[in-house]
């Protein structure tokens, strides 16, 4: 063979560990592991090329009967170094513990007292878990999904995984009372190539490719991966400097303070944000509710809530279908966005109803507000080409009020517009 030839790698991926590597309908190799395996190609000099596989199991046996050289991305382990040998890690990848939204953080998970663990079945965090922490109770599961559901439906009250891999699923499947709550020291992911032993002889090279892909390089694709975008607020330089002793610097703590910060504000943000129209959800506005009710107590300042219900909105669905009736909400969304001050707290109650909870507003301007809505959904161009109108409830905070007391009352007088006509106004 000519020096100058690149040499051939032939390896096998897992097919489905979003987002760290999938394969996708063209039998391409994408996600975390793809990219960083392209730069390793590319500063390498070794061609590597993906031998398609259905599930992990038909890759481990892949590479066991050599209809592959390499797996592209796992944590060694002492069964596997019987017989793969691993380069330098790849990326680091810390376990974390995610609890819900309302628990608080836990920096030791020793002293948490008798907590239920949900775990997917058989993994090497199992065995780990079961020797350092006997206080826990663990339940397993059938799958990594299962676990975090178990923990988002209060059947179990913490997890433990990858914080790449969870995040993606939580983003996924909408488990946004979920959150980080803490990173368990030494339990950390370092995510390496395997290689079939009489291939060994690569290892330097792709070593050396592995060293070449910065810091930055590294948190730039996870992040394009995971959706979650981290400004870690380190001077570069300290990150090249740590990069240049460590290949792979992902793990420092000063790093993941500041990631783990920025996923929980992330997954915060989202489980207050209603998926269709962009505005705060009832979580949300009930948060608000509070916020505002206490100050406007304190400062002796008025309060005013608008309840608005779309007339007849079933029959803009039943007329149009759902998607233009989604559409309809967008736009009233607009609407409501665009007429209320920056102050005041736009939300969607649920299904067509919205509200609006305005600080400093006394009734009458109050008034005046829903009727610059109505005036605007009037003129509006909806898609379906039909007007659209709403009725409207409002009402100004009391002194006796709390928050249901104040709601009931915006309630009704919504229930006494749609009674005395629709497309109209009523005060309590
Ligand atoms: P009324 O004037 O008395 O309020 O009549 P209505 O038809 O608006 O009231 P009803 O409560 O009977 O129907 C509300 C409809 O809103 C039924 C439901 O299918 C629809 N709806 C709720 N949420 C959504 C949504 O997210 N998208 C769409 N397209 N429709 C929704
Ligand atoms: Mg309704
Ligand atoms: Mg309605």
């Amino acid at each position: 063979m000519p020096s100058h030839a690149r040499e051939g790698l032939p390896y096998c991926a897992d097919p489905d560990w979003p987002p760290y590597e999938t394969v996708d309908p063209q039998g391409r190799h994408v996600g975390i592991a793809a990219d960083l395996l392209e730069l390793v190609a590319a500063r390498s000099g070794i061609d590597l090329t993906l031998v398609p596989t259905v599930t992990w199991q038909d890759s481990l046996q892949a590479a066991r009967d050599g209809r592959c050289q390499a797996l592209s991305f796992l944590n060694s382990s002492p069964a596997r170094s019987q017989w793969l040998v691993f380069t330098d890690p790849l990326f680091a990848d810390p376990n974390v513990i995610l609890t819900r939204e309302e628990s608080p953080d836990i920096a030791d998970l020793t002293k948490v007292g008798d907590k239920v663990l949900a775990l997917p079945e058989g993994t090497s965090i199992e065995e780990w878990v079961r020797r350092d922490f006997p206080n826990l109770r663990v339940v397993t599961t059938k799958d990594e999904e299962t676990a975090l559901a178990m923990v988002s439906n209060r059947q179990a009250d913490l997890t433990l995984r990858s914080m790449t891999v969870a995040v993606h699923a939580i983003k996924r499947r909408g488990w946004f009372n979920l959150k980080v709550a803490g990173r368990v020291e030494g339990y950390d992911n370092l995510l390496r190539m395997g290689l079939r032993p009489e291939r060994a002889a690569l290892l330097p090279a792709l070593n050396q490719g592995i060293a070449a892909i910065s810091a930055d390089e590294r948190v730039e694709i996870a992040n394009r991966h995971t959706g979650v975008t981290i400004r870690t607020g380190i001077d570069p330089a300290v990150v090249r400097n740590v990069g240049a002793v460590l290949a792979v610097v992902l793990l420092t703590s000063l790093f993941w303070g500041v990631k783990l910060r920025a996923v929980n504000a992330q997954l915060r943000r989202q489980s207050r944000t209603d998926s269709l129209t962009g505005l705060g959800n009832r979580a949300f506005i009930n948060e608000r509710m509070g916020l505002e009710q206490a100050r406007a107590r304190r400062m002796a300042r008025p309060l005013s809530v608008i309840l608005l219900d779309v007339d007849h909105f079933k029959q803009v669905n039943d007329r149009f279908g759902h998607l233009a009736g989604d559409r309809v909400l967008k736009d009233i969304a607009a609407i409501l966005s665009h007429a209320a001050r920056q102050t005041d707290c736009v939300g969607r109650w649920g299904g067509e109803e919205f509200l609006l909870l305005c600080p400093d507003t006394h009734l009458d301007q109050a008034v005046i507000l829903a009727e610059r809505i109505r005036a605007a959904m009037s003129c509006h161009g909806f898609a379906t080409g039909c007007r659209h109108s709403a009725s409207f409830g409002i009402t100004l905070l009391r002194a006796e009020d709390d928050e249901q007391s104040l709601l009931a009352r915006a309630d009704r007088a919504l229930y006494r517009a749609k009674e005395n006509g629709r497309d109209r106004i009523e005060t309590d």
